[in-house]
């Protein structure tokens, strides 16, 4: 928020307490005369943007923070009530303001470009100032791209076999066995509370509801997770063959579990099913009623499971419709419930349902026609539009289509803007799309890390200020994800590779170093300095489930398409089919060793020949305004089509090669793959004097396992980068030395914190104090000198 406070009229005053009785009390502040015109923003033409600016003494009431949190009162105005006057300070083309003296009201813009508003603050004997940037731009294409299905896939990649491997036979059998234990009391609430549901819906003795109101998403995740290893070639690999075969058993298990915890409605969440025990053990039996309260995660929950009954739906070949038929009539009951009048208005505290419900309505469109799917495409559309006069903390301060700054808790956020995004490509409204830009531009050009990462914990798990991006950051596991999904999404309505670059950097960085490299242990948070170790399990499992059905969808991640385009946007070595391209499937087939080599062979098989375009991702790895890379990586370096160079033309930074594609055809190309320096933006005070290590799409760490990481880097220092085959499972090094003459390594941001001992606690605090935190292992940025 750009806050110019006039000093003409007022700057500050104090007056003396001096005449109460008792002790001394500070002195008080007479607030100053103050404008504040909001967030800058973006806006799609020919919308109007929402201008909630403020006039007034003191800073402006900022929306609470935490849901029921009551704003304290204003202290009574120390002048005349001011007036307010919107401007043009400049832009392209003219503005139109719906009442330029009011603080609230629209405007309209009769050109592309980007235009300064002024709010000025006139109270007679003085005056006040704040300005916001409006950049107006055209609507994305009529047609967005459609999503490619995971399905089966192969994995042919040193570097993801590893990792894939890991999830597989490790981590999602650890989720599994977990969720299976009914004597957590970390974390605690698996299957059980299914077991117990089911019990109590039969009308037999049952337990009480275990563990968070909301424990049924980790189970939920990991169904998803489990379908979508399942539809993995294992290639014969014993180790994969077993675990998946441990998968089928546990879905068996778990399905008629599940099912049988579905009320006869159709509503699942055994939290309302089941009477809950307090955290004084304290039994409450319910009724709970549905819909009333916002913190109960009824639609977090829902959501999960439409997405998990949607891949196991594809992981049977649509011959299993257990958990689609059941997810249909979760969805139909909150359609039967929810929505206009004579239907209830409501949204969920923690947006989930709103993403969830437009990708099962496209999934229901897809494999049943007849837009059978569109009702739940309007209901994510009416949960979204319904929220309003709450807090920060779940972005419902405002109507979605009025936030322009990305706030509150980090994971609800992205898991909003992404729903957003999903309703503005379906409807092409375009409020929604000028919000889900501006929250985009927000978020990547004043609230990002460099690794991908959001959230830096200053409030609550959520974002702080502008720039404000503190090296102990919150980066959850499950905002990477929701980052991911947005990133996707506005790759989906824009058809831009930006969007792509970006996911791919959450990818590689924030989101795979969630979990260990043995897949034994995971970060619910990925601060850029970390100290602690990565632990089996959490009080709050949430990230569990979703970090695996996330990496594992690598299909999805890599390709989307159009009636007559292939987008390729992941380089991985692998094998998917595009289904569905110029009216036959497409095998996609990359070998490739990236990202430790930028060398990539495409072969393009379809079914029968046929004409359409492939579009591959030409690497940007500066998209965010934060931070600049030395020296320059970024493009294709060659292109090649069967053994014949090319000279693609390049749209939207994808590089269009069109063609009449036959089995067999190749694409051979080299991406350009050094040692690069990111600097911040001297903005971002935590990252002043630092420079940061990339290789790729990868962001490396120096870790005091091997080096001082407190020393400096001198500023033309040479770096190299050396493969090490012995280090870390084989991982792509970067040597150089710092200022006193010492080596200094650096290993990739994923595989931080996987050697040496275990960093000791810090000391325990004095009485009365809080811990002093861990002190950091491993870092992303070093000091230079
Ligand atoms: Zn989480």
């Amino acid at each position: 928020m750009k806050k110019l406070i006039a000093l003409g009229w007022a700057l500050m005053f104090f007056i003396s307490a001096g005449a109460q009785q008792g002790p001394p009390q500070p002195p008080q502040t007479i607030p100053v005369l103050t404008a504040a015109a909001g967030a800058d923003r973006i806006v799609v033409l020919p919308a109007k943007t929402y201008l909630n600016g403020y006039v007034g003494y003191g800073d402006p009431p900022r929306p609470s923070r935490r849901p029921g949190a009551q704003p304290a009162a204003p202290p009574p105005p120390p002048g005349p009530p001011p007036v307010a006057a919107w401007s043009v300070e400049a832009g392209p083309g003219t503005v139109a303001f719906a009442d330029a003296a009011k603080p609230v009201t629209t405007a309209v813009f009769s050109a592309p470009g980007t235009y300064v508003l002024k709010l000025t603050a006139s109270n007679g004997s003085g005056r006040a100032f704040s300005h916001v940037s409006v950049t107006a731009e055209g609507a994305p294409p009529a047609a967005q791209l459609k999503a490619v299905y995971t399905k089966r896939y192969r994995v042919d990649s040193p570097f993801w076999t590893a990792r894939v491997k890991a999830l597989i036979v490790s981590w999602i059998p650890h989720c599994v066995a977990q969720i299976n234990r009914s004597d957590l009391d970390l974390g605690p609430g698996g299957i059980d509370n299914f077991v117990e549901a089911g019990k109590k819906l039969a009308g037999r003795p049952h337990g009480n509801h275990k563990g968070y109101v909301f424990s049924n998403a980790w189970v939920h995740q990991t169904v998803e997770a489990m379908s979508i290893a399942l539809m993995i070639d294992a290639q014969g690999d014993p180790e994969i063959l077993a675990a998946q075969a441990g998968f089928r058993v546990s879905l068996e298990d778990w399905i008629p579990k599940i099912l049988a915890a579905q009320e006869p409605d159709g509503y699942l969440q055994t939290a309302f099913t089941l009477p809950r025990v307090d955290a004084k053990g304290v039994v409450n039996p319910g009724p709970f009623k549905h819909w009333e309260r916002r913190g109960d995660h009824e639609g977090y929950t829902a959501g999960y499971f439409l997405e998990s009954a949607l891949n196991h739906y594809l992981m049977t070949d649509r011959k299993d419709a257990r958990l689609y038929d059941a997810a249909k009539k979760l969805a139909d009951c909150w359609d039967a419930n929810l929505g206009p009048a004579p239907k209830k208005e409501w949204f969920d505290g923690h947006q989930e349902m709103e993403q969830a419900l437009v990708r099962f309505g496209r999934f229901v469109n897809d494999m049943e026609g007849g837009g059978k799917g569109d009702r739940y495409v309007r209901l994510a559309k009416f949960l979204l539009d319904s929220r309003k006069g709450g807090s920060e903390y779940d972005q419902s301060h405002l109507p979605v289509v009025q936030q322009y700054e990305a706030v509150g808790h980090a994971v609800r956020a992205v898991y909003s803007y992404s729903g957003m995004a999903d309703v503005a490509v379906e409807t092409h409204d375009l409020d929604y799309y000028g919000a889900v830009r501006s929250l985009w531009d927000n978020i990547v050009n004043r609230k990002y890390y460099l690794t991908g990462g959001v959230g830096s914990g200053e409030t609550s798990e959520g974002f702080g200020p502008n720039y404000a991006l503190r090296q102990n950051a919150y980066c959850e596991s499950c905002s990477s994800c929701g980052l991911i999904f947005f990133q996707y999404k506005m790759n989906m309505a824009y058809e831009e590779a930006k969007y792509a670059d970006l996911y791919e950097e959450t990818l590689y960085n924030a989101l795979l170093g969630s979990v260990d490299l043995e897949g034994k242990n995971f970060y619910y948070q990925n601060p850029l300095d970390g100290g602690a170790p990565r632990y089996p399990w959490h009080t709050c499992p949430c990230c569990v489930g979703n970090i695996p059905r996330t990496l594992l969808m690598l299909p999805t991640w890599m390709y989307a398409k159009s009636a007559d385009s292939i987008y390729v946007n992941l380089f991985i070595g692998s094998a998917a089919t595009v289904e569905g391209v110029a009216g036959t499937d497409v095998e996609m087939v990359q070998a490739t060793d990236y990202p430790w080599n930028g060398a990539v062979v495409l072969t393009v098989n379809p079914k029968a020949p046929k004409t359409f375009s492939v579009r591959v991702r030409v690497p940007d790895r500066s998209v965010s305004g934060l931070y600049a890379s030395a020296p320059a990586a970024d493009g294709i370096a060659s292109i090649s089509v069967n053994g014949t160079a090319a000279k693609p033309r390049i749209e939207k930074g994808y590089a269009v090669i069109t063609r009449t594609w036959k089995a067999g055809d190749r694409i051979e190309l080299v991406l350009p793959l050094k040692v690069q320096r990111a600097r911040a933006v001297d903005a971002i005070e935590a990252a002043r004097d630092k420079v940061a290590l990339r290789f790729g799409p990868l962001v490396y760490n120096i870790e005091q396992v091997d080096q001082d990481i407190a020393k400096s880097l001198g500023p033309d220092a040479p770096l190299a980068a050396e493969w090490r085959g012995d280090l870390l499972g084989g991982i792509m090094a970067i040597k150089g030395t710092f200022a006193d003459g010492s080596p200094l390594l650096a290993v990739p941001n994923y595989s931080r914190n996987n050697r040496g001992p275990v960093p000791p606690p810090a000391p325990a605090p004095a009485a009365g104090t809080r811990p002093a935190p861990r002190p950091p292992s491993s870092v992303v940025w070093i000091r230079q000198k």
